[in-house]
């Protein structure tokens, strides 16, 4: 896990283990408020760790910003704290998570230990908190899945986004046209930082032209997927056909696992729109 300061008392936490899944944390002398958890009990107790010194009140607060299992499956080692949520997120959890974290067992040993802890404090669109001298607003993301949040930290303008925000826009389980505006949205709120579900945080330099780019890239893919298929081009060959670098984004970021998101993006176009044509 690595540890970076974004401003006073504002840290992220990478994990050096999964996809470089990012936690976050606000410190206040009123107590600690946590974002997303990293998946596997080892960097998720360095950062507890770290954190449980930092304040005097502890960690009080966890937030999911979505129900996906690198960002969720540490919320049990937060003994002390509530773990807040979009109502979405804990139906979700509730529904599916005993199933998928066993099927998590089996292929991770790494996560033996983990026990499921739903989401405790649920709210349906925006939530605030008055902590210290810190306002943190919780508010939708939707579009890299349905029951996404983002927290923003007031007065520094940071944006912890969860996954509505990574390397390359992912939308295998969500929404193309939502995380476009999501993405625009986004855009508008004039941010100094954003800390991405994966990967490097975003500098003020550098968010107009990554936002922009994400949505062109949602464009692109449904464009080329729309005409592959006018010629009748199968499943397979048009998942292999359209390279990453075609629709303006390089293979690098993340080691290289851009490579398999954008093949998920792809055959997610494509079931959308041959589920229409049906
Ligand atoms: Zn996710």
């Amino acid at each position: 896990m690595r540890k970076e300061r974004v401003t006073e008392n504002v840290y992220v936490f990478t994990s050096e283990a999964y996809a470089q899944v990012t936690a976050g944390a606000i410190v206040t002398n009123e107590g600690t408020l946590v974002v997303d958890t990293l998946p596997f009990p080892r960097e998720t107790r360095e950062m507890i760790d770290f954190l449980r010194g930092e304040s005097k009140r502890g960690i009080r607060y966890v937030i999911n910003t979505h129900h996906h299992a690198d960002h969720v499956y540490g919320n049990y080692l937060f003994e002390e704290a509530d773990i807040v949520a979009s109502e979405r997120c804990r139906e979700v959890m509730r529904k599916s998570g005993e199933k998928n974290l066993a099927e998590a067992k089996a292929q991770t040993p790494e996560l033996a230990e983990v026990q499921l802890r739903l989401p405790n404090v649920t709210f349906p669109d925006k939530m605030m908190f008055h902590l210290g001298e810190r306002i943190v607003r919780l508010l939708p993301l939707n579009g890299h899945t349905a029951d996404g949040i983002g927290v923003y930290l007031e007065g520094d303008k940071i944006l912890f986004a969860g996954d509505a925000v990574m390397p390359l826009p992912y939308i295998f389980w969500g929404d193309r046209v939502t995380l476009q505006e999501t993405l625009k949205m986004i855009k508008e709120m004039n941010l100094e930082n954003i800390v991405q579900g994966h990967g490097e945080v975003l500098l003020k330099g550098e968010i107009d032209e990554t936002l922009d780019a994400g949505v062109a890239y949602l464009d692109a893919i449904y464009e080329k997927v729309k005409v592959k298929l006018q010629s009748r081009t199968s499943k397979e060959r048009l998942v292999n056909d359209i390279s990453l670098e075609s629709c303006g984004f390089s293979s690098i970021a993340l080691d290289g696992l851009v490579k398999q998101l954008h093949r998920s993006n792809l055959l997610r176009v494509y079931q959308t729109l041959t589920a229409k044509a049906r």
